[in-house]
């Protein structure tokens, strides 16, 4: 059945609204409306607010049947007015969602009646198309930023800045970058910053707007810059504001990897160096830290076999710094659809458009021992037994998402130290196991072949197995090894054939009882019932006519044959 259904039971994704609204996090001033359901910015708020552990305002146009059958104009001038007047913002990114796109709304036109309806305002307003079906968050990221820059108007002057367009990185990480650039002595513009609204200090006075971000004049300007980097390798033409910004006015433009590990971090000094950056005398220690650690760790990477998840400039970089840490990447999962990424990892096996539940099997069919990713992994760890490093956003579980650090030397380094130690604990938790099974499994299995076994058997006169279970009122107890049998004794037990069905009970319980030392019972015949109980008790039954002496021996051998497939399929 599952190969004629196409269903998403857990997508390693989330929709692209949920991108759209974060980057404009990052902008200063800015307020995000989502043009659809309610549900759609619930959904968004709770992911945002249990990651960065911050109160995150979004608005909705809050679309009911009506709306939806008689289109959402009215509700959307309503609540970019309740905005204006509740929030006071300088940017107001209008993102759609499902619901706005598949009824077909004119968000320009609804935006333009609104300039026409308030004049005198001076908010710029936004209109990013964002269906949630028409890509991951990572696209409703860039896309939001593209919009941004197409719909402000451009300042041209040149200033000789560099732009710095990053994909979805944590305050921390956003933070680190500017300190970074800042001592290679860039002059620069960071697009999106939001290093302080998702992980701010807190003031005697709750502000409704953050006062963080990238302002409108630092994003106009960027047109008049004399570089930009793009920290992503998988924007294409039409959602990549660095391609934008080269295409309409001319700046040049080079997409970096993720800055993370010595090749992701040579490649951005590489880069700066030759903008004119220089390299300052703490981040050259920073990075001879880096790489005394990787010596350091090695010995325990070497066990490692990661599944990573998430977005693919996440997972390119991670699987890089596993690469180059001794780790071998088993699993590269994205909820994009990305060729690039087959292209690039030829022995990792690669997901797109992926599903936890299928990251589980190949997860199990690769032998992952470590899962790098968000805490939507936390399932699959839990089920198998996996430490998973949490470094993704969302984080739901753990808190200091805000605070994750992969990027930069010592973000490397953090997530170097995580998985080395993840190895270490798997040693120092499972060692005792596996010396157990190296050394003594094979001990325990000798020990099993040359055991004494107990049999019960059903015999008039002990000489021959030839009593019905059910009529012997003793039983004969022989030991034997196989090749040694020798009677002990015998044990009486009333004939449970008699008498009523409870009687008949307590009296199969009384017999189970006495022959319940034993590993077989021996017999001319049974009936299924007995069988069966004696069976749940971990007593074999063996049906035969046969000489006792023969028989046990016979039954031993038996017995010992299935104790050591068991053993050995253990
Ligand atoms: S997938 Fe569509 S309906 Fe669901 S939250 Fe995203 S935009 Fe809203």
């Amino acid at each position: 059945m599952n190969n004629l259904v196409s269903l998403n039971v857990n997508p390693c994704k989330m929709c692209m609204p949920m991108g759209a609204v974060s980057a404009l996090c990052g902008i200063k001033g800015c307020m995000s409306i989502l043009h659809g359901s309610q549900g759609c910015a619930t959904y968004i708020r709770r992911h945002m607010a249990t990651h960065y552990n911050e109160p995150v305002d979004i608005a909705s146009s809050s679309l009911t049947e009506e709306g939806t059958v008689f289109g959402g104009e009215a509700n959307l001038l309503k609540g970019l007015r309740n905005m204006i007047d509740l929030y006071a913002p300088e940017v107001i990114g209008v993102c759609t969602t499902c619901l706005a796109e598949t009824i077909g709304e004119d968000v320009n036109a609804i935006i333009k009646k609104f300039y026409a309806q308030n004049s005198g305002i001076s908010v710029n307003i936004i209109n990013i198309a964002s269906p949630g079906y028409g890509g991951t968050q990572n696209e409703g990221w860039f896309t939001a930023l593209r919009a941004i820059l197409e719909q402000t108007e451009a300042n041209m002057t040149h200033n000789g800045k560099i732009n710095i367009v990053t994909p979805q990185i944590s305050p921390a990480d956003t933070r680190w970058l500017k300190g970074f650039l800042a001592e290679m002595g860039m002059d620069f513009i960071l697009l999106p910053d939001l290093s302080d609204n998702l992980d701010g200090a807190t003031e005697k006075k709750y502000r409704r707007l953050k006062t963080g971000g990238t302002p409108l004049s630092d994003i106009a300007a960027m047109a008049g810059a004399k570089l930009t980097i793009e920290f992503s390798e998988f924007t294409d033409e039409k959602d990549s504001p660095a391609e934008f910004l080269k295409n309409a006015y001319g700046v040049p433009l080079v997409k970096l990897p993720l800055p993370s590990g010595i090749r992701g971090m040579e490649k951005l000094i590489d880069t700066l160096t030759e903008a004119g950056g220089v390299l300052s005398e703490e981040a050259k220690k920073e990075r001879g830290r880096y790489l005394d650690a990787m010596v350091d760790s090695h010995k325990h990477c070497a066990e490692a076999r990661a599944a990573v998840f998430g977005e693919p400039d996440f997972v390119t970089a991670m699987i890089r710094l596993c690469d180059e840490n001794g780790i071998f990447p088993v699993l590269a999962a994205t909820g994009s659809v990305s060729a690039k990424l087959r292209e690039m990892f030829a022995e990792t096996t690669i997901m797109d458009d992926s599903d936890f539940a299928e990251i589980e099997k190949v997860c199990i069919e690769r032998d992952a021992n470590l899962l790098i990713g968000s805490s939507d992994g936390r399932r699959i760890a839990r089920k198998l037994n996996i430490p998973l490093i949490r470094c993704a956003f969302p984080i739901h579980d753990h808190v200091g998402g805000q605070r994750v650090r992969i990027l930069g030397f010592e973000g490397s380094l953090n997530i170097l130290d995580k998985a080395a130690n993840a190895m270490i604990d798997k040693t120092e938790t499972t060692f005792r196991e596996e010396l157990y099974g190296q050394f003594f499994k094979t001990q325990e299995k000798n020990n099993e072949a040359d055991k004494l076994r107990r049999f019960a058997v059903a015999s008039t006169t002990g000489a021959m197995v030839d009593l019905h279970f059910g009529h012997a009122d003793k039983f004969y107890i022989y030991e034997s090894d196989e090749t040694t049998t020798r009677f002990l004794e015998t044990r009486s037990v009333s004939k449970y054939c008699d008498g009523s069905a409870s009687e008949k009970e307590d009296r199969w319980e009384s017999v189970i009882r006495a022959v319940a030392d034993c590993d077989a019972v021996l017999a001319l015949r049974i009936g299924p019932t007995p069988e069966k109980r004696l069976q749940e008790n971990g007593i074999y039954v063996i049906t035969t006519y046969e000489r006792v002496e023969t028989a046990v021996s016979l039954a031993a051998r038996e017995i010992k044959e299935k104790r050591t497939e068991v053993h050995a399929g253990s």
